[in-house]
């Protein structure tokens, strides 16, 4: 039988689609670029004109006036977000913390902000949009003790506050402290944001929150964070936005379309593989953004709400812009007039996406061998047949406190120079198209090469030796969702004590 022969052209375009077959994964949503251009400039500079004009949000001011201090702010962040839509719960957090340290110089009530737009599929699970709306004027300063003796500061330049009482502290919680960048900007992004995405439903359940008392040691944040992790509440980001309103440094360098992603210098850690899904989201949605990953905590010797969040174990990131403006952080200058509204703007659409992104995604497959019961097998050879579900890093933290075999990855050698992964879905298996897998040299910060293999759940890569490169697995939705990636690590070969005869 003769075969109709196919055209070079048609030959040509045939080759083209199986070669260039878009990987699904890598696609856009066009809900998420819908939502993404709601957000509004114009709201943004009316909300940080609102912010500014309560004089003061320190956390020890008066809290009575209701038009000044940090009562009158909390109060109309509230109502505000509460008008946002009938779907979305938006409360007080209330702490009462006790007169400790130089800056909380009285017992004083602490209002956390937190407006929760419930999930549709996966309501348990969590994505943070975070920032702080307290703000501070620390006055005049005495000279740094650093600078003044010659020894390298490391606070931002005038900012030290190694020399100042509790009497300065009590006298500058009334002076003007807009805080319009540091951290208006911020917690107009959470708000703004709070208002569009309240438009649209999500699988994830989205909350979004404005901390008080960051500027009194990251207080409200420590409170909330340890409030979360005594629920067992499952946050699978914290995206916390804090100083993103300058775009030209003081010293004059300019960046008005960088954000600074700081996660932690812990490889594979999962604030580090956080900071990966906002560059690749941010930058695919926002292909003008560069999305800059800081492998660091947070900038050198600095602090921010993000920490409280990674400390009790959940994945967060500080979003911040690299080109801040020391002379007007925690003074009356920090001004609309002294910060760019498009700047906010433009990262608070990186927020949207990857927040939007996550929301509407599967959960990050697990990768941890289930606690076998009875003796386990040693040798890493050894890649155990996992096939429960649920919360299994809890499980395995469990077995290990009660002293059982360390939780290791399903991961292996094959028959022996072959890379063979195992996973299994975390949350509903329904919603998911498939996986893919994850691979880069162990010096690269980014996944070099993406591998979609289809709903297996488990994968050989041959002749991939799995001991010089890294690798991952990610869930994608049949959505064209991508869900965070879970690397395969290894724990750390804990310290082993010998006995020895003596002689
Ligand atoms: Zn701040």
């Amino acid at each position: 039988m003769k075969l109709p022969r196919l055209s070079p052209a048609c030959c040509v375009s045939l080759c083209l689609c199986v070669a260039f077959a878009p990987a699904q994964e890598k696609n856009v949503n066009p809900k998420i670029h819908e939502m993404m251009d709601q957000v509004s400039e114009a709201r943004i500079r009316a909300i940080l004109e609102k912010l500014g004009s309560f004089g003061t949000r320190n956390t020890m001011s008066n809290p009575d006036d209701p038009n000044r201090g940090v009562g009158a702010a909390r109060n109309w962040i509230l109502k505000e977000m509460q008008s946002y839509s009938p779907r979305l719960q938006v409360r007080f957090d209330k702490y009462r913390v006790k007169k400790q340290g130089q800056r909380i110089f009285k017992d004083v009530d602490l209002y956390n902000v937190i407006a929760v737009l419930p999930g549709k599929k996966m309501p348990q699970t969590e994505v943070w949009i975070s920032a702080h709306y307290d703000s501070l004027n620390l006055g005049t300063r005495p000279a740094a003790q650093g600078a003044a003796s010659g020894e390298p500061s490391i606070g931002a330049p005038g900012n030290t506050t190694a020399n100042m009482t509790v009497a300065d502290f009590e006298r500058n919680a009334e002076l003007p402290a807009p805080g319009v960048c540091d951290d208006g900007s911020g917690t107009a992004a959470v708000m703004e944001l709070a208002r569009v995405m309240s438009q649209y439903e999500f699988d994830k359940t989205l909350v979004f929150v404005s901390f008080a008392g960051e500027e009194q040691g990251l207080v409200g944040a420590t409170l909330q964070a340890a409030k979360a992790r005594k629920a067992n509440e499952t946050i699978e980001a914290v995206l916390n936005n804090d100083i993103i309103g300058t775009d030209v440094a003081g010293n004059g360098r300019t960046g008005n379309s960088v954000v600074n992603i700081y996660s932690d210098e812990t490889t594979d850690s999962p604030n580090q593989a956080l900071s990966r899904y906002v560059k690749e989201i941010g930058e695919r949605y926002l292909p003008g953004m560069k999305v800059n990953t800081v492998f660091m905590g947070d900038r050198l010797g600095r602090g921010g709400d993000h920490t409280p969040f990674q400390l009790e174990g959940f994945a967060a990131v500080r979003v911040s812009t690299p080109n801040e403006i020391y002379a007007n952080q925690h003074h009356a200058t920090d001004t609309l007039e002294n910060m760019s509204v498009p700047y906010t703007t433009r990262v608070a659409k990186v927020n949207l996406v990857v927040a939007a992104s996550l929301a509407l995604a599967p959960k990050a497959p697990a990768v941890m061998a289930l606690p076998r019961q009875g003796g386990a097998g040693r040798g890493d050879a050894a890649v155990a047949q996992g096939a429960g579900r649920g919360a299994e890093s809890a499980n395995a933290g469990a077995a290990a406190g009660r002293g059982g075999r360390r939780p290791t990855p399903m991961i292996g050698r094959g028959s022996g120079y072959d890379a063979l992964l195992r996973w299994r879905a975390d949350g509903p298996e329904e919603d998911i198209q498939g996986y893919a897998i994850l691979m880069r040299q162990t010096t690269s910060p980014y996944w070099e090469q993406e591998i979609y293999v289809g709903k297996v759940n488990t994968y050989t890569l041959k002749d991939v030796s799995i001991d010089e490169v890294k690798l991952g697995v990610k869930a994608i939705g049949k959505n064209g969702g991508e869900s965070l990636v879970t690397a395969y690590v290894y724990p750390a070969r804990a310290k082993a004590e010998i006995e020895t005869v003596p002689q």
